[in-house]
């Protein structure tokens, strides 16, 4: 008698900490066995990953899929089957912009019930705007992964700019029951003075847009955030950090003892403002691409392990939103959230030397460990959910629209050539991408925060 359900034989396996030769026994779902030589054939399958890395399965702190509200822009079904072609396996889906937007309990329940449609499991991001500050603490209690806010605008007139005093008051709620607050980080005041300053002499150009939204915006308010979190003690988490210097910025606060996390975004790492200019409306994005010196000192960090995680910032929006003369009316978001995995594999691993583990790291482990995921989640081990992307490390191929799964085939990263392919992609041990097509559907289950050890 078999004594697991499938065996995986072969791979190489990639865990935070090492890259490790051993075949994997599951049973139920559940890994539990992880060793040498497994002999033994599985009760069900048996799966030869020989010359295959395992990863675990993605952990995407930063989607927007857009439900309930804006199905037209993307969808749980649509984006989660995207995001499992990439590797998928648990993706945290924004306060917006579904419409309503989830600032209470009850778009939460909605939400949820909705997000059962997904491919993958998944967790919800609660909104946080001036005029629900006193939900903090039931949004928590119900199950969100954290408190998201803009502090510029965010585009969506649902979901306004949090001003400080509301913030340093959500800040201060949050703070006792260690409730992250995520942030995104422009300053409002000097987008809207160049914004104006543009707008009012009709200078609506891909260069005007960029000009109006400089890297000194961010900082400012990447600065003044960390300065609230130090105050109050808050849980803090940076999203979609777009430069090195806003990076030198959280590295200093975390000296100081400030609790504080960050993602970049894959756009931010392979893009500059070079390409705005030559992929146009799909490489718009907020923050937007920066120069080259700055990528390169993002990249400095990243490789120096001071960047906890790559969220994609999965932005889409329809066709005829990502069009038009003027580039401030053009939507701004990159849909991405196929390719996270491959591009790191391609730019961090093949082209700058990151090791592996270190990509393990940073698209699953510590996601799922920041935001207090269960332990069975974000990693390859005994007693951990089947959750694996399979990757074959050296295929070469390229990115094309008609391989795009999410609702709108619109990426910056349409004919770019890639070195390192998903595969297969396994969520709680079963098969649901297998050499290009998805092959199954996984029931997806609402993930909650678990509580700080
Ligand atoms: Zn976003």
């Amino acid at each position: 008698m078999a004594q697991f359900d499938i065996v995986i034989r072969g791979g190489l396996v990639v865990t935070p900490r090492a890259v490790l030769r051993l075949d994997l026994g599951i049973t139920g779902g559940w890994i539990v066995a992880f060793q040498p030589d497994i002999a033994e054939s599985g009760r069900n399958e048996t799966i030869d990953a020989t010359g295959l890395h395992l990863f675990p399965g993605v952990v995407d702190p930063h989607v927007h899929f857009n439900e309930p509200g804006r199905e037209d822009w993307e969808g749980f079904v649509t984006g989660s089957q995207a995001f499992v072609a990439g590797g998928g396996a648990v993706f945290f889906d924004m306060p917006l912009n579904s419409t309503p937007p989830l600032l209470n309990v009850e778009t939460f329940n909605l939400k949820r019930k909705l997000g059962c449609s997904a491919h993958a499991d998944f967790a919800l991001w609660g909104g946080l705007t001036p005029g629900n500050v006193d939900q903090v603490e039931k949004l928590w209690n119900r199950g969100v992964i954290g408190l998201k806010a803009f502090l510029c605008d965010s585009g969506i007139e649902e979901f306004p700019a949090i001003d400080e005093a509301s913030l340093r008051l959500a800040m201060k709620r949050a703070a006792p029951l260690k409730i992250p607050i995520a942030v995104h980080a422009e300053s409002e005041a000097l987008t809207r003075q160049l914004t104006q300053e543009r707008l009012e002499h009709g200078l609506n150009t891909i260069r005007d847009w960029l000009d109006s939204r400089p890297i000194e915006a961010e900082l400012q308010s990447i600065q003044r955030v960390l300065q609230l979190a130090g105050e109050t003690g808050c849980r803090l988490h940076i999203v979609h950090v777009s430069c090195g210097e806003g990076i030198d910025l959280i590295e200093a606060a975390r000296e100081r003892g400030v609790d504080v996390s960050c993602e970049t975004c894959p756009h931010y790492l392979t893009l500059t403002e070079e390409d705005v200019f030559k992929l146009g409306a799909p490489a718009k994005c907020s923050p937007p691409l920066r120069s080259k010196a700055s990528q390169d000192r993002l990249w400095e960090h990243v490789l120096a392990g001071r960047v906890d995680m790559i969220g994609s910032d999965h932005s889409p929006a329809p066709p005829e939103m990502k069009t038009g003369e003027d580039f401030f009316k053009i939507w701004g978001g990159i849909s991405g959230v196929q390719h996270t995995l491959p591009l790191m594999i391609d730019e961090a691993h093949h082209k700058r030397g990151l090791d592996l583990p270190a990509i393990a790291r940073l698209t699953s482990h510590n996601a799922a460990s920041r935001f207090q995921l269960r332990a069975a989640k974000g990693g390859i081990k005994i007693g951990a959910e089947a959750d694996l992307a399979f990757v074959d490390l050296n295929a070469e191929w390229e990115i094309r629209r008609e391989d795009l799964l999410q609702r709108h085939p619109i990426s910056p990263y349409i004919g770019r050539k890639v070195r390192g392919k998903v595969v297969r992609t396994m969520i709680f041990s079963r098969t649901l991408f297998l050499d290009g097509k998805i092959t199954g559907k996984h029931i997806a289950q609402l993930l909650k925060h678990q509580p700080l050890i």
